[in-house]
């Protein structure tokens, strides 16, 4: 029914436009009767006046986006990461550290003399967040001296950073491998998982070379 209502529509508007009975000249309906176009030439203003310079570059360089770059994830494969420059603290207070990067005392029977990470004290049970957009990379209760451990790898500057949050509490990880997370997502909480002389989070940074950095002068420098 709809396919003949269709077909009867189609051919009875023709029908209407041009009778069989209609004997008066008509014009064409193309055409205009009277030529209403003005043929003073026309202005345009902005575009006769406006002046094309070129861009300098760099004030308007249509940049591409920066490509990404792949984490080799075990178990997963290779994920892409985008770049994202924004950081943020794995903890809220970062004000309260206990023991800085670099050399120093052993706090404990086995602890490192020289301290790869930055010790935050926020307090037992607080959030520990990810200090940017990344991948989980490794997400474990079974860290070793880490204890509770995760590892995000990001793409900042297009550089591939990898932070460690270590020492969590059992049972705190909101991640696992391979799952994307952003600046600030909670990943566990802090614990004293490991070797660990009372609850901190333990972080690590490092670059591709494995070669850790002091994450809290970085951080500081990138959050202000
Ligand atoms: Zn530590």
């Amino acid at each position: 029914m709809a396919f003949v209502g269709g077909l009867t529509f189609a051919t009875s508007v023709p029908a209407l436009a041009v009778a069989a009975t209609d004997t008066e000249a008509r014009a064409s309906v193309y055409a205009p009767v009277e030529d209403t176009i003005s043929l003073e030439p026309q202005h345009l203003e902005v575009a006769s006046e406006a002046k094309l310079e070129p861009h300098p570059s760099g004030s308007y360089a249509v940049e591409a986006a920066p490509p990404p770059i792949f984490s080799q994830v075990a178990n997963v494969g290779s994920v892409s990461i985008v770049e994202s420059d924004l950081v943020v603290w794995p903890v809220l207070s970062p004000e309260n550290r206990s023991s800085g990067f670099g050399p120093r005392d052993a706090p404990c029977a086995g602890c490192s003399t020289n301290h790869d990470g930055v010790d935050f004290n926020p307090g037992s049970g607080t959030p520990v967040m990810s200090i940017a957009d990344g991948v989980v990379v490794l997400a474990t209760e079974n860290g070793g001296g880490l204890g509770v451990n995760v590892e995000v790898q990001h793409n900042i500057g297009g550089e591939l950073i990898t932070s460690s949050y270590a020492h969590m509490q059992y049972g705190s990880l909101q991640v696992a491998v391979g799952q994307r997370v952003s600046a600030g997502q909670q990943i566990g909480l802090v614990g004293s998982t490991g070797q660990s002389t009372g609850p901190h989070l333990h972080l690590e940074m490092f670059g591709v070379d494995g070669v850790r950095f002091d994450g809290f002068a970085w951080l500081g420098e990138r959050i202000g």
